[in-house]
């Protein structure tokens, strides 16, 4: 079996690597597509579920299965959503986590170190965000991802509002469940405001039971929808029996841009929640690493925007999206872990208790889990490889060719910049959003720029025009190389657009 480790490991690497002059496709052929379905087991066929051994299924996997994955990890330009990719040593750290196969479910200081490193880990985290002392954020925990830590947000958030208006200590949602616990609390109603928020958002309300329609958009403007109205948030925060939390997007999603533009909007905010009795939650899946730009002035706007967001009593972080560790890897942060624990505990089970007195948490009683991967670890590796000025340099690149897109945009006259043609390009985070000037060319531009392999957009909507969107997320990102092609493809597709009309 160990021959068999070892040649498989270096046969996973030659497949995987990537040749810098010949850079990796971001989606695979239609054929290797196609290969790969025609080769899923079939229900009808006699061999099916029988022995192959693990050599052949090896070949199989290599040869079949991994020629029809897209490039997301392997290519700079994978520009779709906001996957990320896979620093070398969070990919490493990750081959440990599988070979080691630490269950994290309880802490256990003299059988194994991993909730130790998972806590050394977080506490890096709050440091590099610049969150305050870790003291002011005693619940934390690793999720599956910002959908994962929205629920949490949520769920907690929902917890300290309704057992705020219960007597001191009586017992809350986690026991009586939301329905006896608002009647006794007097709360008719719980809202979640926002703006733009992250459709997991919506599908977190769902599930902690406070409903799609709980979630209540409060934009600022129509020019800037994605900014939170902080006088509609005063106004509904006045409602009477509602209790209210208010999820800051920062940022949001389709444009990149945020909720908030400085620390005197989340001053207010934290101004309102405490004399209403509201709860902050911060969605920063992926724009919080604003936070970690360099402090030189063509970030200065940027930061501006995140600055403050340490006022929140919960945050949503995304591991797996700029930090560039692999799937899953969420983390979530709020001020009490008593709040975690209220709706988290996992009780009466004796089996399972860690005995003695800690300041670490057994992660079953904080988290959705019992039985977990220990997700720490790459995100652990990452910190410790890189530290504050290596991730620091990353995002710095990533904003550069982010930035340098929406200018040739800018610049073009085949297409145009969104949300808005003439926005400051200190704006531009790591997404951009535009459209092609000719109407046909812009219905068929998302399909020919992912066609070409090259790179990959997401296909968006603004103001219900069809758009394309581009989020820059990968450490593989060489900003002059990268922005290069992209304006060639784009001035290609543009002028081929114009042969075959005429
Ligand atoms: C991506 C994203 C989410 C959902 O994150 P997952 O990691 O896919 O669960 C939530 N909020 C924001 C702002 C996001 O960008």
């Amino acid at each position: 079996m160990e021959a068999f480790m070892e040649q498989a490991y270096q046969r996973i690497r030659q497949s995987a690597t990537v040749i810098t002059h010949a850079p990796a496709r971001t989606l695979p052929t239609q054929g290797n597509l196609s290969a790969a379905r025609d080769s899923l087991p079939k229900l009808s066929s006699a061999d099916y579920l029988s022995s192959n051994g693990p050599e052949a299924t090896l070949d199989h996997l290599l040869g079949i299965i991994v020629p029809a994955l897209n490039g997301q990890n392997r290519s700079g330009r994978y520009f779709g959503f906001v996957t990320g990719s896979t620093l070398p040593i969070a990919e490493v750290a990750d081959n440990i986590v599988s070979a080691y196969d630490q269950n994290v479910a309880v802490h256990l200081p003299a059988q194994t170190i991993a909730t130790e490193v998972e806590d050394a880990a977080l506490k890096m985290l709050v440091r590099l965000l610049d969150l305050g002392g870790t003291e002011a954020w005693e619940g934390r925990t690793f999720t599956t991802g910002a959908t994962g830590s929205n629920v949490l947000g949520l769920a907690c958030g929902r917890e300290a509002l309704v057992s705020g208006k219960l007597p001191e200590g009586a017992a809350s949602i986690g026991e009586l469940g939301i329905l006896r616990a608002c009647m006794k609390a007097g709360v008719e109603e719980i809202q979640v405001l926002t703006s733009m928020g992250h459709s997991s958002l919506y599908k977190a309300a769902s599930v902690v039971g406070l409903g799609r329609s709980s979630v209540k958009d409060l934009p600022k403007s129509d020019a800037e929808p994605w900014r939170l109205d902080l006088v509609a948030v005063e106004k509904e925060l006045q409602r009477e029996g509602v209790a209210s939390i208010v999820a800051v997007s920062a940022g949001e999603v389709n444009t990149g841009r945020f909720a908030t533009t400085g620390v005197a909007d989340m001053k207010k905010l934290r101004q309102l929640a405490d004399r209403y009795g509201a709860w902050i939650h911060v969605d920063g899946a992926f724009g919080i690493f604003a936070r970690i730009l360099p402090a030189t002035s063509e970030f200065a706007k940027l930061r501006d925007q995140v600055a403050g967001l340490e006022l929140a009593d919960s945050i949503t972080v995304d591991g797996h999206k700029l930090l560039n560790v692999p799937y899953d890897n969420g983390i979530f942060f709020t001020r009490k872990s008593s709040t975690m624990t209220s709706v988290f505990q996992n009780p009466n089970a004796a089996y399972l208790s860690a005995g003695g007195s800690s300041e670490i948490q057994s992660p079953l009683n904080i988290g959705l889990e019992n039985s977990r991967r220990f997700r720490a670890l790459p995100v652990y590796a990452v910190l410790m490889s890189e530290g504050i000025s290596g991730l620091s340099e990353i995002m710095a690149r990533m904003v550069h060719l982010a930035r340098g897109i929406a200018q040739a945009i800018r610049e073009s006259d085949d297409y145009v910049l969104l949300p808005n043609a003439d926005a400051d390009l200190e704006d531009t985070h790591v997404i951009v959003i535009f459209r092609a000037k000719d109407d046909s060319l812009n219905e068929a531009l998302v399909k020919t720029i992912n066609e070409s392999a090259e790179w990959y957009v997401s296909g968006t909507k603004w103001k219900g025009q069809t758009a394309c969107r581009v989020a820059v997320a990968s450490w593989r990102v060489d900003v002059e190389r990268d922005l290069e092609l992209v304006k060639r493809s784009l001035a290609t597709m543009a002028e081929e657009h114009k042969k075959s009309r005429s």
